[in-house]
């Protein structure tokens, strides 16, 4: 029934060389919809000014883009100043773009036919789930058509659903993008380094986690950094829905099967969770940003 050609990419944070090169790979190509993530300034780490040089700099380069096929972006949260106290101005606030369909956090919109949400809750089958931060119970279990996100700067895929990774990073290097073909039941994406080449891949101990993409010569982000980051925010989901105000404690049991139930549905992921969990729950201070701290007793965890 439905097919259709997207080329996703987000997170350029102002930068506009990647842009270009992203436009010069893909002359003379056309797509259904160009989908933009967000980041598209880097406001937030400079100031509101330059974020909105930035946004018109970028400009020329969308409205090439779109000349190829319907743009449709969302702003992340580097398009906004950052507040010391006050109240941030987001760069569209100062400075609107004259081109391509912008989605509002939250918000929906329905171009050439094709509805773009970025609730995950109110993504039907037919929809395309958009969010520039990514929602771990939607990357996994997303009813949506399609799911593009940004945000973590990494890279990778699960099923329906793309983390777009970045254009260009705060290091300086210029990342990637993706071209995605969706068709009934099939769903193939392709990613194309900007510099250099980019490589997908499973990692066979974390093979939960998805697709990753990634330079040729770097590997697993899990393996390298530890699978900390994911479960504590998974942890976060898992709290939510285990405990309640009647119940303020959740067993390791209670998370392992909350995660499982809501977010990952995997046994090595189970298996992987319930040892971090575990080390968490054994420990007499936990890291602050870490969400649990052991309970009164060893074997149940309470919210912070
Ligand atoms: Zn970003
Ligand atoms: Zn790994």
């Amino acid at each position: 029934m439905t097919h259709q050609r997207i080329l996703a990419c987000g997170d350029n944070h102002g930068d506009t060389e990647s842009l270009e090169k992203l436009v010069e790979a893909t002359d003379g190509e056309e797509f259904d919809f160009i989908i933009h993530t967000g980041d598209i300034t880097n406001a937030y780490k400079t100031d509101l000014e330059t974020g909105v040089d930035q946004l018109q700099a970028v400009e020329p380069y969308f409205e090439t883009l779109a000349e190829r096929g319907t743009l449709v972006y969302i702003y992340g949260n580097r398009d906004k100043e950052r507040a010391f106290g006050g109240s941030p101005t987001h760069v569209s606030e100062e400075y609107e773009l004259s081109v391509g369909h912008r989605l509002q956090a939250g918000g929906e919109l329905t171009v050439d036919g094709q509805r773009f949400t970025a609730d995950p809750a109110d993504a039907g089958p037919e929809d395309i789930l958009l969010t520039h931060g990514i929602s771990q119970e939607a990357f996994f279990q997303s009813s949506a058509n399609a799911y593009f996100c940004g945000d973590t700067h990494r890279a990778r895929q699960f099923k329906t659903a793309l983390n777009t990774g970045y254009l260009h990073n705060d290091k300086g290097f210029n990342g990637a993008y993706f071209t995605a073909t969706l068709d009934d039941d099939e769903w193939e994406a392709a990613v194309h380094g900007l510099d250099e080449q980019w490589k997908g891949f499973v990692c066979p101990d974390h093979q939960w986690y998805g697709r990753q993409f990634t330079p040729e010569k770097f590997g697993c982000g899990l393996c390298k950094f530890g699978p900390g980051r994911q479960f504590s925010s998974i942890a976060f989901i898992a709290f939510e829905k285990a405990t309640s105000e009647e119940e303020e404690t959740a067993s390791i049991d209670d998370l392992v099967v909350a995660a499982r139930d809501g977010v990952v549905d995997d046994e090595t992921f189970a298996d992987q969770f319930r040892s971090y969990l575990e080390e968490l729950a054994n420990v007499d201070r936990p890291h602050p940003t870490d969400p649990l701290k052991p309970a009164e007793s060893p074997e149940s965890l309470k919210r912070q």
